[in-house]
């Protein structure tokens, strides 16, 4: 049976895009289809421009750090269009008792900051004497036994900020699998980062200073980089408002259904959010559980004629504080071009995983309640010169309690099916660095297979 195309991908947003352009790169002939549900690519990436203020609905950047998201930039041709926000110039800050606090860039200064007790700084450091903690404990319990309480409303900030999560839920294992390995290895998470540095800087050689990444994005927003992928990869082989309802496999390969067509291929990825996976993947295997919670938030842009935002990217506020909003981006000062000239704006976060009920409120309420909020903790003008609501089109994925069952089911379920791809948001890290990363070892895997299967094709044709 010939198949209609060698690999179809379903979903395109970074991940299916990815996978797309990097076969296509390197295998211009490779049949392959992506099918999208949505009118437009690139998922929960889009950016928002309206009276001269760009804003995000969805990522507003990623780290540099990541050799497989530089090679994307440059293959894009997207590297000098970028825009960098480097981390050594630019601080964060906690709230902290209703005030924010700036968490200093290197290791040695965060040690000797006002941010905690002389005391609980030396408990810090019985993390070199603690046992690996054993079973699956979740952020907030393992913190705690590495290094004590005190630190908990700054690691409560960062989950806030990366997964708009509740760290009393998130599984240390799932969302940070490198540092829980630092810890099983070296006895110590302070000792392993500490010998990474080592290697890190035998690497660089001696006296090289350390480079510290930067926030990236482009001076149109995010948007433009599945935009360029989705030019690249051509209009011919995507196709929009195509919901997969169902995939089989067959005795060739596999077979995938939508409200009114039908598609055969060798491959198949399914580039989905891990819950949108396994509501099309259950009929194949049931998986141990339905769905995974997520954490959704609304943004509420403001933008400002006069007024001044402290330096740096942001701040974060743990659940302690007991505020209406999660934190705050400084989008001007961030980037270039955020906002009409001499004019400032920063975009609030507001729901999250521990507020799912403040989504349900309209506009102008959320507007007010975000504005109360950050007025507290920025001086600003009377009255902002622009507002704007954005609800993003997809949550954040939790990786909560029986995360580690889904991961062993999906690693079987690709295991026992041959060419199944599962990947996306949610399934390797939730970041675009880690859907850029998987997105590149999966189009290897796929052409790998591809060129087994020529391979075989042609030896056969010799002998018979
Ligand atoms: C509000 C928010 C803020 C974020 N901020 C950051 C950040 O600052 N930095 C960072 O690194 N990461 C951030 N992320 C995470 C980052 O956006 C994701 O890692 C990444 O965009 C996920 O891409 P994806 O292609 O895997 O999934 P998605 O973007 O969800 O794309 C999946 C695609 O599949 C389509 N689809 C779904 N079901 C079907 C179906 N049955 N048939 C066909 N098509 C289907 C959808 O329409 C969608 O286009 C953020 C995420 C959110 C939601």
């Amino acid at each position: 049976m010939t198949h209609d195309r060698d690999t179809i991908i379903v979903g395109a947003g970074l991940t299916g895009l990815v996978i797309a352009h990097k076969i296509k790169r390197s295998h211009p002939d490779h049949r392959l289809l992506l099918l999208e549900k949505n009118c437009t690519s690139g998922g929960v990436i889009k950016s928002f421009r309206d009276s001269g203020y760009l804003a995000e609905y969805g990522p507003h950047g990623f780290l540099d750090n990541c050799a497989e998201s530089r090679a994307l930039l440059t293959e894009t041709g997207l590297e000098q269009a970028c825009v960098r926000a480097s981390l050594k110039e630019f601080v964060r800050y906690v709230c902290i008792d209703s005030k924010l606090m700036m968490i200093p860039q290197s290791p040695l200064k965060i040690a000797t900051a006002p941010l905690i007790p002389w005391p609980d700084k030396f408990r810090v450091l019985g993390d070199l004497f603690k046992k690996p903690l054993g079973g699956e404990p979740t952020v907030a319990k393992w913190a705690a036994y590495r290094f004590g309480t005190a630190l908990l409303p700054y690691v409560d900030a960062v989950f806030t900020g990366t997964y708009a999560g509740d760290y009393n839920e998130l599984k240390i294992d799932a969302v940070m699998p490198g540092v829980r390995q630092l810890e099983f290895t070296h006895g110590s998470i302070i000792r392993g980062a500490l010998a990474k540095a080592r290697k890190s800087r035998a690497q660089r050689g001696q006296g090289a200073p350390l480079q510290m990444p930067s926030m990236t994005s482009f001076p149109d927003g995010m948007q433009r980089l599945p935009d360029r992928l989705s030019e690249l990869i051509g209009a011919e082989n995507i196709v929009f408002n195509t919901a997969v309802t169902a995939v089989k496999q067959t005795a060739s390969g596999w077979q995938v259904e939508t409200a009114d067509q039908r598609f055969q291929a060798a491959n198949l990825v399914v580039a989905l959010p891990v819950n949108q996976s396994l509501r099309l993947l259950e009929p194949l295997q049931p998986p141990p559980l339905k769905q995974i919670p997520e954490a959704w938030i609304a943004t509420a842009v403001f933008g400002f004629k006069q007024g001044s935002l402290p330096p740096g990217f942001g701040f974060l506020s743990p659940e302690r504080e007991r505020r209406f909003t999660l934190g705050t981006l400084f989008s001007s000062n961030m980037f270039p071009n955020r906002a009409p000239h001499g004019h400032i704006v920063f975009e609030t976060l507001v729901g999250g995983r521990r507020h799912p009920e403040r989504l349900d409120l309209d506009d102008e309420t959320l507007l007010a309640g975000a504005l109360a909020d950050v007025k507290g903790l920025l001086d600003l003008p009377p009255k902002p010169d622009y507002t704007k609501v954005l609800r993003p089109k997809g949550g954040i994925p939790q990786l909560e309690h029986g995360y580690s069952g889904l991961l062993s089911w999906r690693n079987e379920l690709v295991t026992r099916h041959s060419g199944l791809y599962i990947c996306g948001f949610g399934w390797e890290g939730i970041g675009l660095n880690d859907m850029i990363k998987t997105a590149g070892s999966v189009s290897e895997r796929i052409v790998a297979r591809s060129r087994q299967t020529q391979q075989r094709a042609e030896v056969r044709k010799v002998y018979f």
